[in-house]
């Protein structure tokens, strides 16, 4: 029987060779009809036996492209309009861009084999791809998304590219950036005066430059790495120094799973994320110590290659784990044109390897890793950004909502007709030139899903004097929100998994953010939904800050305030404690109340654990004072908790630090002392959900916010929860940092009629 019907796939099917592959498989059962990009997906038109029809919907099934994430399904019958080929219809297009634009993917396995071919026209070429592979966000420089708007439109097809990317039949059929050796762009090295060219001989001198322990900076997809032998100690010293990072964690790559595995213990869901298409730095725990890598860390950051050049490398006899760090100094961002790169990376890298390819926005590595309550994203960028993380329901949605985030870790978040697209990682805003990439992420959002400034509602950080609310003033928006800062980290969770009615109990512990009372908020238990608002129901006891958010950067100064209120304590400038000035000049400030302010921080409640404990030199890394205390507490056994009582909505810190301080002048281990703070924590925070979630008749919970990173917390909570029957849900798609500040403020600016914040 002949038939006819209308198909809608939606998903992640644009831009990841999904129309190739149906005209393939169409074609292959002799099916009728078309197939186009439309408002919602793709859209296929099919005439044909209906035997074949069949077998065309489970082909399209099990065996879509692997980049392409089919959400749903929908045949309906069609008329049959006698169709005598099947053909790709041009794009619809309404009133804004409909292709929504991929994240950058990982050169694929077939492009693999051809690169390895020596009898392949693209054989050794670093810049191959095709429509299942290689870069999309990091070319685009505006929509549609075709060659002419890419960065390379530079490089004319020759015959060969241009049969190919016209061939429907063909793997790099529309693939925008297809290139050959012959027509294509290609990699030089820069060395002192002297510009060496030619793929082959460029990447075996690179391999050279890297065995011989110089320090080469390689051009990526977003931006640029340094890459050096991570098992030179002596070239990892030379980058720590050179890059002026003293202490923070290097990521490496491997050329395989199988060198990964040498490198950390990879549980399968490990393997699983490694391998994701994101291809993202995995924190793993460690089997080995490279030295100067990742100092007082248990974990180590691992990738695999995701560009061709990178497998090139390795192919050519790459020293077989390579440090590969963004390209910057300290925190600056993450150099991404060549200009930039050889002016800021002068001193630092011995030499650069250029690729000519231009590259259109920087996007870094993302970072991720399984977690006690599943996988967990600590930076979201290359791979992930700038995909949909979320659909707004429509009705609070209308008008577009760009939502600005926090100052420090920043990511700007767009939504356009209920589609949420979180930006890629920005870094911090007090840098220069982050708060100018921050300026040219919103700008290129805009632009390219051409929204108008006067249809914008505008969310931004409550901080009155957070460099992103001031941006906020001068932008031409029609409305603007101003958004408490821990309610959006609970907002963002909910947004993720689209609970915009669910009624929870949020825990969101953090460093730093403003509160409703001007105070410095980071220990808060919130009641409520995004529909009905969320209402602060406990929090952290209150301390005095001395020097307010600079404190962060002092363990010491932080500990002031807190100790402050503690009676009984041992002598701190004394051994073992050792607190330098800094600690008593805190102090005046917060015994004459000058320059203090008041916190519910439950980073400064880590760094004070941590200054107790040892660490009383300045952090030279957001959040080292925490890692630093959780790093020391895994080398402990079964200890039992000290006591962090919750009482009348506060979780009370005294009895917590007291006992913590006593024991530390007795001398116990301190691994000991560590571990018996940490799960005091878990223990006081556990008691304090129960008692709220039974109070509010509420059953689940939100954690959210950096201190959640602490997978120490998160296990010993899910433990001490384990037969509450309450529910713990974290972050999944956006990092539970800041980098989901802005999706959890476009959420709560969704919602504004209602909620009480
Ligand atoms: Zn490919
Ligand atoms: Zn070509």
């Amino acid at each position: 029987m002949t038939s006819a019907c209308l198909i809608k796939v939606r998903g992640v099917v644009q831009g990841v060779g999904f129309r190739p592959f149906v005209y393939r498989i169409a074609s292959e059962l002799k099916l009728a009809g078309w197939v186009l990009n439309g408002e919602e997906g793709v859209a296929i038109h099919l005439e044909g036996d209906d035997r074949r029809v069949e077998e065309f919907l489970v082909r399209l099934k099990s065996e879509a492209p692997p980049a392409s994430r089919i959400v749903a399904i929908e045949v309906e019958p069609a008329t049959a309009n006698g169709f005598q080929k099947f053909t790709i219809k041009e794009s619809e297009r309404k009133d804004r861009p409909t292709v929504r634009i991929s994240p950058d993917l990982p050169v694929c396995d077939q492009c693999l084999e051809e690169l390895a071919d020596p009898v392949n026209r693209r054989h050794d070429y670093p810049y191959i791809n095709c429509t299942n592979c290689g870069p999309r966000y990091t070319v685009i420089l505006a929509l549609p998304y075709d060659r002419p708007n890419t960065t390379m439109k530079d490089w004319p097809f020759d015959d060969y590219c241009y049969r190919e990317y016209h061939d429907p039949g063909n793997r790099r059929f529309h693939a925008q950036p297809v290139a050959c050796p012959n027509c294509g762009p290609h990699y030089y090295l820069r060395a002192g005066e002297e510009t060496i060219r030619g793929d082959e001989i460029v990447i075996q001198r690179t391999v050279e430059l890297l065995k011989a322990g110089q320090i080469v900076a390689v051009k990526g997809l977003g931006g640029y790495h340094l890459a050096c032998d991570a098992k030179s100690a002596e070239a990892v010293t030379a980058m720590r120094a050179r890059k002026f990072r003293k202490e923070k964690p290097f990521a490496v790559m491997v050329a395989s799973i199988g060198d990964a595995g040498q490198l950390a213990e990879l549980s399968a869901e490990a393997i699983e994320l490694l391998t994701s298409i994101a291809r993202p730095i995995l924190l793993a725990p460690a089997k080995v110590e490279l030295a100067g890598v990742a100092p007082d860390n248990r974990e180590l950051g691992v990738m695999l290659p995701y560009t061709p050049l990178q497998h090139l490398l390795f192919e050519a006899g790459a020293p077989s784990v390579l440090v590969m760090t963004s390209a910057n100094r300290s925190s600056e961002p993450i150099a991404y044109t060549d200009e930039d790169a050889f002016d800021r990376l002068t001193g630092i890298a011995d030499a650069f390897l250029v690729g000519e390819r231009p590259i259109a926005r920087r996007v870094d590595d993302s970072v991720a890793r399984v977690g006690a309550l599943g996988p967990a994203i600590l930076r979201r960028s290359r791979g992930y950004a700038p995909g949909a993380v979320a659909s707004f329901p429509l009705a609070h949605a209308r008008k577009p909502i760009l939502a600005l985030g926090a100052d420090l870790k920043n990511t700007v978040t767009l939504v356009v007709d209920g589609q949420a697209f979180v930006s890629q990682h920005i870094g911090d805003l007090d840098h220069y030139e982050a708060f100018r990439a921050f300026e040219e992420t919103i700008r290129d959002l805009m632009t390219m899903y051409e929204i108008r400034w006067e249809d914008v509602l505008l969310a931004h950080d409550a901080h009155p004097e957070y460099r992103s609310t001031v941006h906020a003033s001068r932008l031409a928006a029609a409305e603007k929100i101003p958004l408490q800062h821990h309610r959006a980290h609970v907002a963002s969770v909910l947004a993720e998994r689209g609970a915009w009615e669910q009624k929870v109990l949020g825990v969101s512990f953090d460093g730093t953010g403003y509160g409703d009372d001007g105070g410095i908020w980071g220990g808060e238990f919130f009641v409520g939904s995004l529909v009905a608002g969320f209402e602060r129901v406990a929090h952290l006891r209150q301390a005095a800050l001395p020097g307010g958010d600079a404190a962060a950067q002092y363990p010491v100064q932080a500990a002031a305030g807190f100790l402050a209120q503690i009676e009984d304590l041992p002598n701190l400038t004394d051994a073992p404690f050792s607190f330098p000035g800094r600690y008593h000049t805190a102090l005046q400030l917060v015994q004459k109340n000058v320059r203090t302010f008041p916190t519910t921080s439950t980073g400064r409640l880590f760094d004070t654990a941590a200054a107790l404990l040892g660490f009383t030199r300045d952090i030279t890394f957001e959040g080292q004072a925490a890692m630093w205390v959780e790093h020391v507490a895994h080398g402990a056994g079964s200890v039992e908790p000290y006591p962090f009582p919750f009482v009348s909505g506060e979780l009370d810190f005294r009895p917590l630090l007291h006992a913590l301080a006593i024991d530390r002048r007795k001398g116990r281990d301190a691994s000991e002392i560590a571990r018996a703070f940490q799960v005091g924590v878990a223990d006081g925070v556990a008691r304090a959900i129960r008692s709220l979630a039974a109070d509010h008749r509420v059953n689940l919970i939100v954690l959210s916010g950096g201190v959640f990173q602490n997978e120490m917390l998160l296990e010993d909570l899910k433990l001490k929860l384990k037969d509450s029957g309450l529910e713990l849900w974290t972050n999944q798609a956006v990092p539970a940092n800041n980098g989901g500040i802005s999706l959890g403020q476009a959420a709560l600016a969704a919602f504004r009629g209602q909620a009480r914040c």
